[in-house]
């Protein structure tokens, strides 16, 4: 009798198990990603939210892809890439880094990572789709391995394994490597910024052959001053990469 019972218990939890994703999903109703609220699809943003994300649209800034208000041609770059030009040919961004994206973001760094990637991913497919065509292979922008350790988690690397496997392009996860533990770049300043990254980054010594010639696309969560994909884009040039291109979730956008 009792081993009855225990055998019907370990049934149900079976069948639970088996339920999975449905069972949760039936347990907790959808919540928006960003702030929480309740929402009817899963694996979504509430209206609120969505009305609050700012997609970063031509025209902009046809070398780092600076938002501009008018249309000014094509080739045009902003002010702050003629005044010195990056190392990197081109980098885009779905959106801006604003209220509305900041919580997105911080929930795929720290929580979310499974449900928010595809999600961030279909946003940079859409952004970056000319630079995913022309890239011949995809890499993350390197997190120290300390902080990797800490997080335990790169999320620049998924972001950048999930948009390698839909461009159908080769994904180098250890292409780059830190150097050393560069302190967070937070309370910089853009000069701050270029001189804390500046010999920062490194190409893999196995990984040197696969550069040469090649068109690079890095992959990052934010794109902040720049200096980061400024500083992986000059040791790749100096591995022989014909183009680097930057790619990421969202860009901060001085007004
Ligand atoms: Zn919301
Ligand atoms: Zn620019």
């Amino acid at each position: 009798m009792l081993q009855d019972r225990d055998q019907r218990i370990d049934a149900v939890l079976a069948g639970a198990r088996a339920a999975g994703r449905l069972a949760v999903d039936l347990l907790l109703p959808p919540r928006c990603l960003a702030c929480g609220d309740l929402v009817a699809e899963a694996s979504s943003v509430c209206a609120e939210c969505w009305s609050g994300l700012d997609f970063i649209t031509k025209p902009y800034c046809a070398s780092c892809g600076y938002p501009f208000e008018y249309e000014v041609g094509e080739a045009a770059v902003c002010a702050g890439c003629e005044a010195s030009p990056p190392r990197f040919d081109r980098a885009r961004a779905a959106m801006r880094y604003n209220e509305a994206s900041k919580p997105l973001l911080l929930r795929f760094k720290h929580a979310d990572k499974a449900e928010l990637a595809p999600v961030l991913v279909r946003f940079m497919a859409r952004a970056g789709g000319e630079l995913l065509a022309g890239a011949d292979l995809v890499a993350p922008v390197p997190l120290h391995r300390w902080r990797l350790l800490r997080r335990r988690y790169n999320q620049s690397a998924l972001l950048a394994k999930q948009l390698a496997a839909e461009a159908g392009r080769p994904f180098l996860p250890d292409l780059l490597t830190r150097r050393r533990n560069t302190p967070p770049q937070g309370q910089l300043g853009r000069e701050g910024r270029t001189r804390n990254v500046a010999g920062a980054f490194a190409v893999a010594p196995h990984h040197r052959d696969d550069v040469a010639g090649r068109r690079v696309l890095l992959v990052d969560d934010v794109m902040t001053s720049g200096a980061t994909a400024n500083a992986c884009a000059a040791v790749l040039k100096r591995s022989g990469a014909e183009q680097v291109f930057l790619l990421t979730a969202a860009r901060v956008v001085l007004a």
